[in-house]
């Protein structure tokens, strides 16, 4: 698998960090975890084609984890060269399907072309892994949003993670065992914490928890942008901490 932190940012606008987006190529098939404001131009940045995207996944409905699947679907209609034919898939967790049905009545008439768009919401629980191509599909409650869910992928290589956003939590800490990588966020700092986000101590402890090999921190407020996340993370976790920034990519 091949992966690509799009944006690593939060709700706050800045220059250097978009909000939350991450691809992950495996099979032959591009997935997309969420799609905050700067995604699809962030893919072009990150060498990434908009109009490859195969599956996109959310975690939760907040803005800056949804708002630019509008861009996207838009451009796929209206600014490809080629007419798209294989369908795209759209997947949230319960409620999704009634998210959907909101943006669709909002801008619906300009987004879903001839292709076949291919909705499903996900219960909060995964009764059972999902085959996709080259990987496997599983995910868990995050402590969030009501709906918030974690995904996990498993391949050959081991298995990714991604939190989305979330405070401690045992499920998270379940669906990451063993993980070789775990992109999870890290939003406030320890002296400054915000409920329903972690801070470098939350981070720790579910990184050494789950057993995860290596962490990558994600979802990056101002706050934590100006302390050493590395060795605050470490203080409570034996793997290896990378910071992300926008574009990051790494293998699993
Ligand atoms: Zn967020
Ligand atoms: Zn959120």
């Amino acid at each position: 698998m091949e992966i690509t932190v799009v944006g690593s940012g939060t709700v706050v606008p800045r220059l250097q960090r978009r909000q939350s987006c991450v691809v992950v190529r495996a099979g032959g098939e591009a997935l997309v975890f969420d799609l905050g404001s700067g995604a699809v131009r962030g893919m072009l940045r990150s060498d990434l084609d908009p109009f490859a995207v195969d599956r996109i996944f959310f975690t939760h409905f907040h803005p800056d984890h949804t708002v630019d699947v509008v861009p996207l679907l838009f451009a796929i209609n209206y600014g490809a060269q080629e007419e798209r034919t294989r369908p795209l898939y759209v997947t949230g967790p319960a409620p999704f399907l009634r998210f959907w049905s909101y943006l669709m009545g909002v801008w619906g008439q300009w987004m879903g072309g001839d292709y076949a768009t291919l909705v499903s919401e996900l219960p909060h629980e995964c009764p059972s892994p999902i085959d996709l191509s080259g990987c496997r599909l599983s995910w868990a409650p995050a402590e969030h949003r009501p709906e918030s869910i974690s995904y996990r992928l498993d391949a050959d290589g081991g298995a990714f993670v991604y939190t989305g956003d979330t405070e401690y939590s045992e499920s998270v800490v379940e669906l990451a065992r063993g993980a070789h990588t775990l992109l999870i966020e890290c939003s406030f700092p320890d002296d400054a914490p915000v409920p329903g986000h972690l801070t470098p101590s939350g981070v720790a402890r579910i990184a050494s928890e789950s057993g995860a090999g290596r962490v990558v921190l994600t979802h990056l407020y101002p706050a934590v942008d100006g302390i050493s996340l590395r060795s605050e993370v470490g203080r409570g976790y034996d793997g290896e901490v990378i910071v992300a920034e926008d574009g990051l990519k790494f293998s699993v």
